[in-house]
Protein backbone atom coordinates (compact mmCIF):
# COMPACT_ATOMS: atom_id res chain seq x y z
CA UNK A 1 0.00 0.00 0.00
CA UNK A 2 1.49 3.49 -0.74
CA UNK A 3 0.58 6.75 0.80
CA UNK A 4 -1.76 7.71 -2.49
CA UNK A 5 -2.51 4.36 -4.09
CA UNK A 6 -4.55 6.24 -7.01
CA UNK A 7 -1.57 8.73 -8.44
CA UNK A 8 1.42 6.14 -6.85
CA UNK A 9 -0.32 2.70 -8.81
CA UNK A 10 -1.50 5.03 -11.38
CA UNK A 11 -1.84 2.85 -15.32
CA UNK A 12 0.84 4.41 -16.94
CA UNK A 13 -1.95 5.39 -19.83
CA UNK A 14 -4.58 6.47 -17.60
CA UNK A 15 -1.11 8.63 -16.23
CA UNK A 16 -0.19 10.11 -19.32
CA UNK A 17 -3.21 11.32 -19.94
CA UNK A 18 -3.71 13.12 -16.66
CA UNK A 19 0.06 14.55 -17.60
CA UNK A 20 -0.94 15.74 -20.99
CA UNK A 21 -3.87 17.80 -19.58
CA UNK A 22 -1.27 19.08 -16.58
CA UNK A 23 0.71 20.31 -19.15
CA UNK A 24 -1.45 22.07 -21.55
CA UNK A 25 -2.77 23.67 -18.44
CA UNK A 26 0.35 24.40 -17.43
CA UNK A 27 1.89 25.88 -20.98
CA UNK A 28 -0.95 28.45 -20.55
CA UNK A 29 -0.65 29.62 -17.03
CA UNK A 30 2.77 30.78 -17.54
CA UNK A 31 2.26 32.40 -21.10
CA UNK A 32 -1.11 34.10 -19.68
CA UNK A 33 1.10 35.32 -16.80
CA UNK A 34 4.91 35.75 -16.77
CA UNK A 35 6.28 38.16 -19.61
CA UNK A 36 9.73 35.15 -20.22
CA UNK A 37 7.39 32.43 -20.82
CA UNK A 38 5.45 34.63 -23.27
CA UNK A 39 8.30 35.59 -24.98
CA UNK A 40 9.79 32.65 -25.42
CA UNK A 41 7.30 30.51 -26.44
CA UNK A 42 6.14 33.33 -29.01
CA UNK A 43 9.96 33.18 -30.80
CA UNK A 44 9.53 29.61 -30.94
CA UNK A 45 6.01 30.00 -32.46
CA UNK A 46 4.26 27.16 -29.97
CA UNK A 47 1.21 27.50 -28.16
CA UNK A 48 -0.32 24.89 -25.47
CA UNK A 49 -2.62 23.80 -28.45
CA UNK A 50 -0.02 22.48 -30.42
CA UNK A 51 1.09 19.91 -27.63
CA UNK A 52 -0.83 16.91 -29.36
CA UNK A 53 1.06 14.12 -27.20
CA UNK A 54 3.67 14.43 -24.51
CA UNK A 55 6.70 14.21 -26.61
CA UNK A 56 5.68 17.26 -27.79
CA UNK A 57 7.27 18.63 -25.09
CA UNK A 58 10.19 18.79 -27.18
CA UNK A 59 9.19 21.65 -28.76
CA UNK A 60 8.99 24.24 -26.02
CA UNK A 61 12.09 25.58 -24.53
CA UNK A 62 14.21 25.07 -22.31
CA UNK A 63 14.50 26.95 -19.19
CA UNK A 64 18.63 26.75 -17.20
CA UNK A 65 19.64 28.25 -13.70
CA UNK A 66 20.59 31.73 -15.15
CA UNK A 67 17.14 32.03 -16.80
CA UNK A 68 16.19 32.25 -12.33
CA UNK A 69 18.83 34.30 -11.34
CA UNK A 70 18.16 37.03 -14.26
CA UNK A 71 14.33 36.95 -13.20
CA UNK A 72 15.37 37.31 -9.56
CA UNK A 73 13.54 37.94 -7.37
CA UNK A 74 10.26 37.58 -8.16
CA UNK A 75 10.35 37.58 -12.58
CA UNK A 76 9.18 34.38 -12.84
CA UNK A 77 6.19 34.25 -10.24
CA UNK A 78 3.18 33.54 -11.96
CA UNK A 79 0.85 34.51 -9.28
CA UNK A 80 0.43 38.05 -7.67
CA UNK A 81 2.48 38.44 -4.58
CA UNK A 82 -0.90 38.31 -1.83
CA UNK A 83 -1.30 34.60 -3.10
CA UNK A 84 2.40 34.08 -2.38
CA UNK A 85 2.46 32.50 1.39
CA UNK A 86 5.60 31.22 1.50
CA UNK A 87 9.34 31.73 -0.12
CA UNK A 88 12.27 29.24 0.45
CA UNK A 89 15.85 30.52 -1.54
CA UNK A 90 18.28 27.78 -2.66
CA UNK A 91 21.78 27.42 -0.53
CA UNK A 92 22.80 28.99 -3.57
CA UNK A 93 27.07 29.34 -2.64
CA UNK A 94 27.48 31.71 -5.42
CA UNK A 95 25.55 35.16 -6.73
CA UNK A 96 22.03 35.60 -5.89
CA UNK A 97 20.21 32.67 -4.95
CA UNK A 98 17.03 31.24 -6.32
CA UNK A 99 13.87 31.80 -4.90
CA UNK A 100 11.33 29.35 -4.49
CA UNK A 101 7.49 30.98 -4.14
CA UNK A 102 4.49 28.81 -3.28
CA UNK A 103 0.62 29.46 -3.12
CA UNK A 104 -1.10 27.27 -0.36
CA UNK A 105 -1.99 24.89 -2.62
CA UNK A 106 1.95 24.69 -3.74
CA UNK A 107 2.63 24.47 -0.14
CA UNK A 108 -0.35 21.12 0.17
CA UNK A 109 1.38 19.12 -3.27
CA UNK A 110 4.69 19.46 -1.71
CA UNK A 111 3.49 17.67 1.56
CA UNK A 112 1.60 15.08 0.12
CA UNK A 113 4.77 14.30 -2.37
CA UNK A 114 6.88 14.23 0.92
CA UNK A 115 4.48 11.94 2.71
CA UNK A 116 4.53 9.84 -0.75
CA UNK A 117 8.15 9.69 -0.13
CA UNK A 118 8.58 9.40 3.76
CA UNK A 119 5.53 6.59 3.96
CA UNK A 120 7.76 4.70 1.20
CA UNK A 121 10.72 4.73 3.75
CA UNK A 122 8.07 3.01 5.93
CA UNK A 123 7.37 5.93 8.56
CA UNK A 124 4.07 5.84 10.18
CA UNK A 125 1.92 7.50 12.93
CA UNK A 126 4.09 6.82 15.99
CA UNK A 127 7.61 7.39 14.39
CA UNK A 128 9.65 9.79 16.38
CA UNK A 129 12.06 11.54 13.77
CA UNK A 130 14.50 13.87 14.31
CA UNK A 131 14.37 16.50 11.89
CA UNK A 132 18.53 17.76 11.26
CA UNK A 133 18.16 19.48 7.55
CA UNK A 134 19.16 23.10 7.84
CA UNK A 135 15.62 24.33 8.97
CA UNK A 136 14.95 28.07 7.19
CA UNK A 137 15.18 29.10 3.35
CA UNK A 138 16.70 25.88 2.90
CA UNK A 139 13.83 23.64 1.54
CA UNK A 140 15.02 20.53 3.49
CA UNK A 141 14.09 21.61 6.85
CA UNK A 142 10.80 21.99 5.74
CA UNK A 143 9.85 19.60 3.56
CA UNK A 144 10.54 16.78 5.68
CA UNK A 145 8.32 18.46 8.39
CA UNK A 146 5.39 19.02 6.23
CA UNK A 147 5.62 15.32 4.71
CA UNK A 148 6.54 13.80 8.31
CA UNK A 149 3.86 15.69 9.71
CA UNK A 150 1.20 15.31 7.22
CA UNK A 151 1.61 11.19 8.18
CA UNK A 152 0.96 12.53 11.64
CA UNK A 153 4.86 11.41 13.02
CA UNK A 154 5.97 13.22 16.40
CA UNK A 155 8.45 15.69 14.69
CA UNK A 156 11.34 16.87 16.59
CA UNK A 157 12.92 19.76 14.25
CA UNK A 158 16.22 19.88 15.87
CA UNK A 159 17.56 21.61 12.37
CA UNK A 160 21.86 20.36 11.76
CA UNK A 161 24.61 21.41 13.66
CA UNK A 162 25.32 21.38 17.40
CA UNK A 163 25.85 17.67 17.40
CA UNK A 164 26.02 16.05 20.86
CA UNK A 165 22.47 17.51 21.68
CA UNK A 166 21.35 15.57 18.45
CA UNK A 167 22.96 12.73 19.93
CA UNK A 168 21.28 13.30 23.52
CA UNK A 169 17.92 13.60 22.47
CA UNK A 170 18.07 10.81 20.05
CA UNK A 171 18.45 8.86 23.03
CA UNK A 172 16.30 10.24 25.33
CA UNK A 173 13.28 10.76 23.01
CA UNK A 174 13.82 7.05 21.53
CA UNK A 175 13.82 8.56 18.19
CA UNK A 176 12.96 6.37 15.61
CA UNK A 177 13.78 8.13 12.06
CA UNK A 178 16.44 10.19 11.47
CA UNK A 179 16.20 13.34 8.27
CA UNK A 180 19.51 14.57 7.17
CA UNK A 181 22.38 14.90 4.28
CA UNK A 182 23.93 11.82 4.16
CA UNK A 183 27.00 13.38 4.73
CA UNK A 184 25.71 14.59 8.58
CA UNK A 185 24.57 11.64 9.17
CA UNK A 186 27.79 10.04 9.04
CA UNK A 187 29.57 13.14 11.21
CA UNK A 188 26.53 12.10 13.50
CA UNK A 189 27.29 8.30 13.71
CA UNK A 190 30.61 8.79 14.34
CA UNK A 191 30.39 11.60 17.20
CA UNK A 192 28.22 8.92 18.52
CA UNK A 193 31.09 6.62 18.81
CA UNK A 194 33.17 8.92 20.31
CA UNK A 195 30.73 9.80 23.11
CA UNK A 196 30.09 6.45 24.28
CA UNK A 197 26.75 6.47 22.81
CA UNK A 198 26.34 4.59 19.95
CA UNK A 199 23.49 4.89 18.06
CA UNK A 200 23.44 1.30 16.98
CA UNK A 201 22.05 0.57 20.54
CA UNK A 202 19.66 3.68 20.40
CA UNK A 203 15.75 2.99 18.90
CA UNK A 204 16.71 4.65 15.69
CA UNK A 205 15.90 2.36 12.69
CA UNK A 206 15.50 4.06 9.32
CA UNK A 207 16.83 7.44 8.09
CA UNK A 208 15.93 9.80 4.98
CA UNK A 209 18.99 10.93 3.26
CA UNK A 210 19.30 13.30 0.36
CA UNK A 211 20.07 16.90 -0.60
CA UNK A 212 23.42 15.77 -1.88
CA UNK A 213 25.24 13.16 -4.28
CA UNK A 214 26.38 9.88 -2.17
CA UNK A 215 27.20 6.94 -3.02
CA UNK A 216 26.00 2.91 -2.32
CA UNK A 217 29.42 2.26 -0.83
CA UNK A 218 28.80 5.49 1.88
CA UNK A 219 24.92 4.22 2.07
CA UNK A 220 26.53 0.84 3.42
CA UNK A 221 28.58 2.52 5.81
CA UNK A 222 26.09 4.27 7.18
CA UNK A 223 23.74 1.53 8.00
CA UNK A 224 25.88 -0.68 9.25
CA UNK A 225 27.56 2.34 11.48
CA UNK A 226 24.00 3.14 12.63
CA UNK A 227 22.26 0.13 12.49
CA UNK A 228 19.29 1.59 10.29
CA UNK A 229 18.15 1.10 6.85
CA UNK A 230 19.35 3.98 5.33
CA UNK A 231 16.65 5.65 2.48
CA UNK A 232 17.23 8.09 -0.91
CA UNK A 233 15.54 11.20 -1.13
CA UNK A 234 15.74 13.65 -4.03
CA UNK A 235 15.03 17.10 -5.28
CA UNK A 236 15.65 20.44 -5.90
CA UNK A 237 14.96 24.14 -5.01
CA UNK A 238 13.52 24.95 -8.61
CA UNK A 239 11.36 22.41 -8.59
CA UNK A 240 10.04 22.89 -5.04
CA UNK A 241 12.31 21.53 -2.72
CA UNK A 242 12.61 17.94 -1.67
CA UNK A 243 9.84 14.84 -2.34
CA UNK A 244 10.17 14.80 -6.26
CA UNK A 245 11.46 11.19 -6.27
CA UNK A 246 11.72 8.61 -3.53
CA UNK A 247 12.98 5.12 -2.87
CA UNK A 248 10.19 2.46 -2.01
CA UNK A 249 11.63 -0.99 0.06
CA UNK A 250 12.98 -2.58 -3.44
CA UNK A 251 15.54 0.01 -3.24
CA UNK A 252 15.92 -0.10 -7.01
CA UNK A 253 16.15 3.59 -7.87
CA UNK A 254 13.86 6.42 -6.98
CA UNK A 255 10.08 6.73 -7.82
CA UNK A 256 9.43 10.26 -9.46
CA UNK A 257 6.00 11.89 -8.56
CA UNK A 258 5.02 11.47 -11.88
CA UNK A 259 1.74 13.39 -11.91
CA UNK A 260 3.44 16.51 -10.26
CA UNK A 261 6.75 16.46 -12.41
CA UNK A 262 7.49 15.47 -15.86
CA UNK A 263 10.64 13.85 -16.42
CA UNK A 264 12.99 13.76 -19.46
CA UNK A 265 16.40 12.46 -20.20
CA UNK A 266 18.17 14.30 -23.02
CA UNK A 267 22.29 14.46 -24.20
CA UNK A 268 23.87 17.34 -22.16
CA UNK A 269 25.44 18.23 -25.58
CA UNK A 270 23.08 18.07 -28.23
CA UNK A 271 19.54 17.91 -26.07
CA UNK A 272 18.47 15.40 -28.07
CA UNK A 273 16.04 12.92 -25.88
CA UNK A 274 18.46 9.47 -25.03
CA UNK A 275 16.33 6.02 -24.96
CA UNK A 276 15.60 4.60 -21.98
CA UNK A 277 18.16 3.01 -19.83
CA UNK A 278 20.45 5.21 -21.05
CA UNK A 279 22.14 8.02 -19.05
CA UNK A 280 22.02 11.39 -19.75
CA UNK A 281 20.93 14.94 -17.60
CA UNK A 282 17.24 15.09 -16.27
CA UNK A 283 15.08 17.78 -17.68
CA UNK A 284 11.84 18.35 -15.34
CA UNK A 285 8.32 20.68 -15.70
CA UNK A 286 6.18 21.23 -12.87
CA UNK A 287 2.88 20.67 -13.75
CA UNK A 288 1.14 21.17 -10.86
CA UNK A 289 2.66 23.80 -9.15
CA UNK A 290 1.17 27.63 -9.81
CA UNK A 291 3.72 30.32 -8.31
CA UNK A 292 6.56 29.62 -10.18
CA UNK A 293 6.21 26.46 -12.26
CA UNK A 294 9.04 25.87 -14.17
CA UNK A 295 9.22 24.68 -17.90
CA UNK A 296 11.51 21.65 -19.07
CA UNK A 297 14.00 22.79 -16.48
CA UNK A 298 17.55 21.80 -17.04
CA UNK A 299 18.80 20.31 -13.74
CA UNK A 300 22.53 19.24 -14.61
CA UNK A 301 21.89 15.90 -12.65
CA UNK A 302 22.79 12.79 -14.22
CA UNK A 303 20.80 9.76 -13.94
CA UNK A 304 18.81 7.05 -15.83
CA UNK A 305 15.23 6.23 -16.13
CA UNK A 306 13.48 2.63 -16.32
CA UNK A 307 9.91 2.11 -16.65
CA UNK A 308 10.33 -1.73 -15.53
CA UNK A 309 7.76 -2.99 -13.13
CA UNK A 310 8.80 -2.29 -9.47
CA UNK A 311 7.93 -5.20 -7.11
CA UNK A 312 6.73 -2.31 -4.57
CA UNK A 313 3.69 -2.12 -7.34
CA UNK A 314 3.99 1.71 -8.07
CA UNK A 315 3.92 2.52 -11.32
CA UNK A 316 5.81 5.43 -10.91
CA UNK A 317 8.93 5.75 -13.07
CA UNK A 318 12.31 5.35 -11.66
CA UNK A 319 15.41 7.17 -11.73
CA UNK A 320 19.01 5.67 -10.84
CA UNK A 321 20.39 7.40 -8.39
CA UNK A 322 22.20 10.59 -9.47
CA UNK A 323 25.61 10.08 -10.15
CA UNK A 324 26.70 13.43 -11.01
CA UNK A 325 26.21 16.52 -11.80
CA UNK A 326 27.07 18.11 -15.40
CA UNK A 327 29.07 20.73 -13.40
CA UNK A 328 30.75 19.01 -11.00
CA UNK A 329 32.38 16.94 -13.37
CA UNK A 330 35.81 17.22 -13.06
CA UNK A 331 37.90 17.45 -16.52
CA UNK A 332 41.32 16.89 -15.41
CA UNK A 333 44.30 16.51 -17.85
CA UNK A 334 41.54 15.66 -20.61
CA UNK A 335 39.96 13.17 -18.41
CA UNK A 336 36.43 13.73 -16.87
CA UNK A 337 35.84 12.48 -12.98
CA UNK A 338 32.82 12.76 -11.54
CA UNK A 339 33.74 12.86 -7.50
CA UNK A 340 30.86 10.28 -6.90
CA UNK A 341 33.41 7.84 -8.77
CA UNK A 342 36.26 8.68 -6.48
CA UNK A 343 34.38 8.20 -3.63
CA UNK A 344 33.41 4.56 -5.02
CA UNK A 345 37.15 3.85 -5.04
CA UNK A 346 38.16 5.00 -1.51
CA UNK A 347 35.47 2.85 -0.46
CA UNK A 348 37.33 -0.10 -1.59
CA UNK A 349 39.87 0.95 0.46
CA UNK A 350 40.09 -1.00 3.80
CA UNK A 351 42.87 1.60 5.16
CA UNK A 352 40.84 4.68 4.93
CA UNK A 353 37.39 6.08 6.12
CA UNK A 354 34.93 7.94 3.67
CA UNK A 355 35.91 11.57 4.32
CA UNK A 356 37.76 13.01 1.57
CA UNK A 357 38.24 16.22 -0.37
CA UNK A 358 39.41 16.31 -3.91
CA UNK A 359 41.58 19.74 -4.42
CA UNK A 360 42.27 20.51 -7.86
CA UNK A 361 45.27 22.82 -9.15
CA UNK A 362 46.96 24.31 -11.91
CA UNK A 363 50.72 22.64 -11.74
CA UNK A 364 52.72 24.32 -14.67
CA UNK A 365 50.83 23.57 -17.60
CA UNK A 366 49.21 20.59 -15.75
CA UNK A 367 45.97 19.74 -14.00
CA UNK A 368 46.95 18.49 -10.66
CA UNK A 369 44.27 16.53 -8.59
CA UNK A 370 45.01 16.04 -4.49
CA UNK A 371 42.93 13.43 -2.95
CA UNK A 372 42.44 14.50 0.89
CA UNK A 373 41.25 11.10 2.78
CA UNK A 374 41.46 10.19 5.95
CA UNK A 375 43.21 6.97 6.67
CA UNK A 376 42.52 4.52 9.79
CA UNK A 377 43.98 5.18 12.93
CA UNK A 378 46.12 1.78 12.58
CA UNK A 379 47.49 3.27 10.03
CA UNK A 380 49.17 5.92 11.30
CA UNK A 381 50.37 3.84 14.61
CA UNK A 382 51.93 2.05 12.01
CA UNK A 383 54.19 4.58 10.86
CA UNK A 384 55.42 6.47 7.81
CA UNK A 385 56.35 3.89 5.84
CA UNK A 386 52.72 2.13 6.20
CA UNK A 387 51.10 5.80 5.79
CA UNK A 388 53.52 5.85 2.24
CA UNK A 389 52.45 2.26 1.46
CA UNK A 390 48.67 3.38 1.70
CA UNK A 391 49.21 6.31 -0.33
CA UNK A 392 50.69 4.42 -3.20
CA UNK A 393 47.96 1.91 -2.98
CA UNK A 394 45.29 4.29 -3.06
CA UNK A 395 46.66 6.39 -6.45
CA UNK A 396 46.96 2.97 -8.25
CA UNK A 397 43.66 1.92 -7.50
CA UNK A 398 42.39 4.97 -9.12
CA UNK A 399 44.88 4.89 -11.70
CA UNK A 400 44.21 0.78 -12.52
CA UNK A 401 40.67 2.03 -12.50
CA UNK A 402 39.72 4.94 -14.23
CA UNK A 403 42.94 6.29 -15.49
CA UNK A 404 43.15 9.30 -13.55
CA UNK A 405 46.82 10.36 -12.01
CA UNK A 406 46.03 11.76 -8.69
CA UNK A 407 48.41 12.87 -5.68
CA UNK A 408 47.34 11.09 -2.66
CA UNK A 409 47.45 13.14 0.80
CA UNK A 410 46.56 10.56 3.64
CA UNK A 411 44.93 12.64 6.92
CA UNK A 412 45.23 11.80 10.27
CA UNK A 413 41.89 10.58 11.78
CA UNK A 414 39.50 13.92 12.32
CA UNK A 415 41.65 15.93 10.11
CA UNK A 416 39.04 16.88 7.59
CA UNK A 417 36.16 18.97 8.67
CA UNK A 418 32.81 17.50 8.75
CA UNK A 419 29.90 18.44 7.62
CA UNK A 420 26.26 19.56 9.04
CA UNK A 421 24.79 20.01 5.91
CA UNK A 422 25.72 19.42 2.41
CA UNK A 423 29.48 18.26 2.51
CA UNK A 424 31.89 20.11 0.22
CA UNK A 425 33.95 17.75 -1.95
CA UNK A 426 35.58 19.40 -4.29
CA UNK A 427 38.02 22.61 -4.13
CA UNK A 428 39.06 23.90 -7.95
CA UNK A 429 42.19 26.09 -7.59
CA UNK A 430 42.16 26.11 -11.13
CA UNK A 431 42.31 30.04 -12.70
CA UNK A 432 38.88 30.38 -14.33
P1 LIG B 1 17.45 21.15 -1.97
O1 LIG B 1 17.14 22.31 -1.12
O2 LIG B 1 16.27 20.32 -2.32
O3 LIG B 1 18.63 20.32 -1.57
P2 LIG B 1 19.10 22.54 -3.76
O4 LIG B 1 18.58 23.36 -4.87
O5 LIG B 1 19.85 23.15 -2.66
O6 LIG B 1 17.82 21.80 -3.30
O7 LIG B 1 19.97 21.35 -4.31
C1 LIG B 1 19.46 20.48 -5.26
C2 LIG B 1 20.56 19.64 -5.84
O8 LIG B 1 21.08 18.77 -4.83
C3 LIG B 1 20.07 18.71 -6.91
O9 LIG B 1 20.01 19.34 -8.17
C4 LIG B 1 21.10 17.61 -6.87
O10 LIG B 1 22.27 17.97 -7.57
C5 LIG B 1 21.44 17.53 -5.39
N1 LIG B 1 20.67 16.45 -4.75
C6 LIG B 1 19.53 16.56 -4.05
N2 LIG B 1 19.13 15.35 -3.60
C7 LIG B 1 20.04 14.45 -4.03
C8 LIG B 1 20.20 13.04 -3.91
N3 LIG B 1 19.35 12.29 -3.24
N4 LIG B 1 21.26 12.47 -4.53
C9 LIG B 1 22.13 13.22 -5.23
N5 LIG B 1 22.05 14.54 -5.37
C10 LIG B 1 21.03 15.16 -4.78
ZN1 LIG C 1 9.04 0.62 -5.99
Amino acid sequence: MAWNDEFECMPLEQMQKFQLAKLKETVNWVIERVPFYRKKFAEAGIKADDLKSLADISKLPFTVKNDLRDNYPFGLCAVPMNEVVRIHCSSGTTGKPITGPYTADDLDQWAECMARDLWAASLRKGDIVQNAYGMGLFTGGLGFHQGASKIGCAVVPTSSGMTERQIMLMKDFGTTALFCTPSYALTIAERAEEMGMPIKEMPLRVGCFGAEPWSEAMRDEIEQKMGITAMNTYGLTELGGPGMAFECEARKGLHINEDHFLVEIIDPVTFEPVAEGQRGEMVLTSIQRRAMPLIRFRTKDITTLTRERCACGRTLVRMDRITGRTDDMLIINGVNVFPSQIESLLSEIDEVVLQYLLIVRKKRHLDELVIRVEGKKEVFDAGAGRVAVVERKISEHIKGVAGLGATVELVEPKGLKRSEGKAVRVVDERPK
